[in-house]
C-alpha cells in the first residue's frame, strides 16, 4: 500500500524528521486559506501516488494569491499518469541550495534492507541509480541489530554529503530506517532530502510504502491507506476487484495476455510495429471465461484503448475455452466498443481459432499480425 506524499510527511515528521509547513486543498478556495495559513511562497503539489509529478507538470511554485488561484486551477481536475488529481498539498517552499537523496528499501539480491544516500537528489534520482550507480552510497542492515549509527554517518559520508549537515543527514537516515523497519515499510524514501543556505536539511518530498501483509499491525496506517483512496479511480476499483494487476502506460494499443513473459513480448511488438501500448494487462493461468471476460471489460473501460490484441498461449489456458468466454463477452455488445484481434497457440487454439465468431473480433494465426492488424486499427482511430 502506498500513502500519499502528505500522509508520509506526517509520518516521517512524528518521527522527528524535519517536514515544510503544509497543507492539503481539495478546491482553489481552499488552496488560497492553505497558503495564507502556510506562508508564501509556496510549492502546489498534486497528491497522487506516483512519482514524477514535477515533470509532468504536477508542482508548481507560487509567490501570492493569484498564482496559487493559478497553480491550483491548473493542477487540480488534471489528469497525471492516468490519475486524477483531486487534491493539492500547499506548501511552504523550500529554497535550497542541494538536494539529496536518502532511501531505505530491501535489497532482494542481498536479502538484506540497504539505507541509501546521495548528493544526485531531484528529479533524475532513477537515472543517477542506472547510469551512475556509485553515485549512491549503500550499507546493507542486518535487521537483528538495524541500522547503527556508524554505518548511518559511513552512507553520509560516502556518498560525500557536506560536513556541515553530515550529522542531520544520518539522523534522518537513522528515523527513516527505524521508520522503515518499526512499521512494514517496503520503500521509504525522501527525493529530495533538501539542503537549505543555512544548512538545515528537510524533507521536500515523500514516499511510503507499506508492506501489505504487515498492515494489521498498523491500524493508523490502515486508516490513511482507506482515506488516501480518493485519486482510485473507477479501473483501478476494476483491478482491485478482478484481482489483477493492470499497470498503465501511455499509448493506444490495449493489451492482454496470458503470462508476463508473453504480455512483455506482446508490448514490445506493439512498440516495434509502430503502435504504443495502452497497458499491461495479464490474466495469468488456467484462465476461465470469467476471467477473459473481466479482462476484456477492464480495456474497454480504459479510455486511452482504442483497439485490443489479445495474445492467449495455451498450456493449463485451453484455446477453446478462451475463444468462448471471448464470443460469450463480446456477445453481450449491441456495438462492440474497439475492435479486437485475437491470436492464439498451444493447446488446442485451431478449435479456438474455429469457434471464434468472425463478426465479433478479428482472428490472426500469427502474434506479429495479429499485433500489426491492432496497431493499424489504433492509428484509424487516432487519425
Ligand atoms: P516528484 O516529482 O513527484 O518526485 O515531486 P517532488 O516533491 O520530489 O518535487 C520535484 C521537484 O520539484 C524537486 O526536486 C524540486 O526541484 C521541486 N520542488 C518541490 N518542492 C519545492 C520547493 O518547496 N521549493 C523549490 N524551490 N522547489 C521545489
Ligand atoms: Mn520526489
Amino acid at each position: 500500500m502506498k500513502l500519499h506524499e502528505y500522509q508520509a510527511k506526517q509520518v516521517f515528521a512524528d518521527a522527528g524528521i524535519p517536514t515544510p509547513r503544509s497543507e492539503l486543498a481539495a478546491s482553489v478556495d481552499e488552496a488560497v486559506s492553505a497558503a495564507e495559513e502556510v506562508g508564501y511562497p509556496v510549492a502546489v503539489k498534486a497528491q497522487v501516488r506516483v512519482g514524477g509529478r514535477g515533470k509532468a507538470g504536477g508542482i508548481e511554485l507560487a509567490d501570492g494569491e493569484g498564482e496559487v488561484r493559478e497553480a491550483a486551477e491548473s493542477i487540480l481536475g488534471m489528469d497525471l499518469k492516468g490519475y486524477h488529481v483531486d487534491r493539492v498539498l500547499v506548501e511552504e517552499a523550500v529554497d535550497f541550495e542541494n538536494e539529496l537523496y536518502v532511501g531505505v528499501t530491501m535489497d532482494r539480491g542481498e536479502g538484506k534492507p540497504v539505507a541509501m544516500v546521495s548528493t544526485r537528489g531531484g528529479v533524475n534520482i532513477e537515472e543517477v541509480a542506472e547510469e551512475d550507480p556509485h553515485a549512491i552510497a549503500r550499507e546493507h542492515v542486518d535487521p537483528a541489530f538495524g541500522l547503527h549509527p556508524y554505518q548511518a554517518r559511513r552512507a553520509v559520508f560516502e556518498a560525500g554529503v557536506d560536513r556541515a549537515v553530515a550529522t542531520d543527514v544520518a539522523s534522518v537516515l537513522t528515523s527513516l530506517y527505524q521508520l522503515w523497519d518499526e512499521k512494514g515499510g517496503a520503500d521509504a524514501e525522501i527525493n529530495p532530502l533538501m539542503v537549505t543556505a543555512d544548512d538545515e536539511v528537510i524533507a521536500a518530498d515523500a514516499v511510503f510504502n507499506v508492506d501489505e501483509d504487515a498492515l494489521f499491525r498498523q491500524p493508523v496506517l490502515e486508516e490513511m491507506g482507506e482515506e488516501g483512496e480518493f485519486d482510485e479511480d473507477e479501473l483501478e476499483r476494476k483491478a482491485d476487484e478482478y484481482d489483477f494487476d493492470y499497470v498503465r502506460l501511455d499509448g493506444n494499443v490495449g493489451i492482454i495476455g496470458n503470462g508476463a513473459g508473453l504480455v512483455m513480448t506482446t508490448l514490445d511488438l506493439v512498440d516495434h510495429y509502430g503502435g504504443a501500448p495502452a497497458n499491461f494487462l495479464d490474466v495469468g493461468g488456467g484462465a476461465k471465461a470469467e476471467r477473459i471476460a473481466n479482462a476484456l471489460d477492464m480495456v474497454f473501460s480504459d479510455e486511452n484503448v482504442d483497439s485490443v490484441v489479445f495474445n492467449i498461449f495455451g498450456g493449463i489456458t485451453r484455446g477453446d475455452e478462451v475463444a468462448r468466454g471471448i464470443n460469450a463477452a463480446l456477445g453481450e455488445f449491441d456495438e462492440i466498443p474497439k475492435p479486437v484481434v485475437v491470436r492464439l497457440a498451444g493447446t488446442n487454439w485451431q478449435e479456438g481459432m474455429e469457434i471464434l465468431d468472425e463478426d465479433l473480433v478479428t482472428v490472426e494465426e500469427t502474434l506479429e499480425d495479429a499485433v500489426q492488424r491492432a496497431v493499424e486499427y489504433a492509428q484509424e482511430v487516432e487519425a
